[in-house]
């Protein structure tokens, strides 16, 4: 299946300074300029949402804040964006990575999905000894990330890494950034652990889900001696991989992250 069919680029909101449709693109973004868009791009907004020259789309790339463009042209193929005004200038967002072993491919793109909207800054899927699947198309990831992203009012994308080995990422893994492990054998429910290193700035921080078969005993074993590391419950229920990637992050933005500011 075509990636343009697995998820269409670009996403339809409730009208917003008078635009409804807000698309992530590479380009720079600034007033005056141009922005090309590919082939998917144009058949997104030419066929499925039917707009022509004139119309308003809201570009964002991560960088630059979001923009209000306008159709300048569009064919078949192409269309060009002319940028316009700023209508949000790019701010500082929370940065919290989620690990996972990488489940069934519906749920897979559940979780890329749900774990953008979330805000989680990078996805990593991990090979595990358990893990049930034995390849990742992060292409796919990465469009289930950005059609969120743009569904969510985001201004970025979270990066999407190559599937790596439980021991490539713990090498990997920068001492700076805790690795809070959801481990289902036990550990300090996750509120106090998220409290208890409030101090230690756990804005940057990163959560580890394990398979639907769980954790070798070995791995938790060398996880737990890790000093970055620290193991947090989520209480008595065992839960799926699934759901307990989204509760980490639901509970890091509760706690750490950006829920815990206004937002009018
Ligand atoms: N080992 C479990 C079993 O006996 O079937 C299955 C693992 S669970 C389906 C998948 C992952 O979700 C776990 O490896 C863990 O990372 C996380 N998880 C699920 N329930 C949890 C809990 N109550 N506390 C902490 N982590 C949990």
């Amino acid at each position: 299946m075509a990636l343009a069919h697995l998820c269409l680029p670009g996403y339809t909101a409730p009208m917003k300074d008078g635009i409804e449709t807000r698309l992530y693109v590479d380009a720079p973004l600034a007033a005056g300029g141009a922005v090309p868009l590919g082939l998917d791009q144009t058949h997104y907004l030419r066929n499925v949402l039917r707009l022509g020259p004139g119309e308003g789309v809201a570009l964002f790339n991560g960088r630059d804040g979001e923009w209000r463009a306008q159709i300048a042209a569009v064919s078949k193929k192409a269309a060009e964006l002319a940028v316009i005004e700023q209508l949000r200038p790019q701010r500082p967002e929370p940065d919290v990575w989620l690990a996972f072993a990488p489940i069934k491919r519906a749920r897979i793109d559940f979780t890329a999905q749900k774990a953008t909207e979330l805000g989680a800054s990078l996805l990593w899927p991990v090979m595990t000894r358990h893990t049930m699947v034995d390849r990742v198309n992060t292409d796919r990831l990465r469009a289930n990330a950005v059609e969120a992203a743009e569904q969510s009012d985001r201004l970025t994308v979270p990066e999407v890494r190559e599937p790596a080995k439980l021991e490539t990422l713990i090498e990997a893994w920068p001492e700076d950034r805790a690795l809070i492990l959801a481990d289902e054998t036990g550990g300090p429910p996750i509120a106090d652990a998220l409290a208890m290193h409030r101090d230690r700035s756990l804005t940057r921080a990163g959560f580890l889900i394990g398979p639907e078969g769980g954790f070798a005993e070995a791995e938790l074993d060398r996880l737990r001696k890790l000093p970055f590391v620290t193991p947090v419950s989520l209480g008595a229920r065992l839960l799926r991989a699934d759901t307990a990637a989204l509760a980490v992050l639901a509970i890091w933005q509760a706690l750490v992250g950006d829920w815990t500011t206004r937002h009018d």
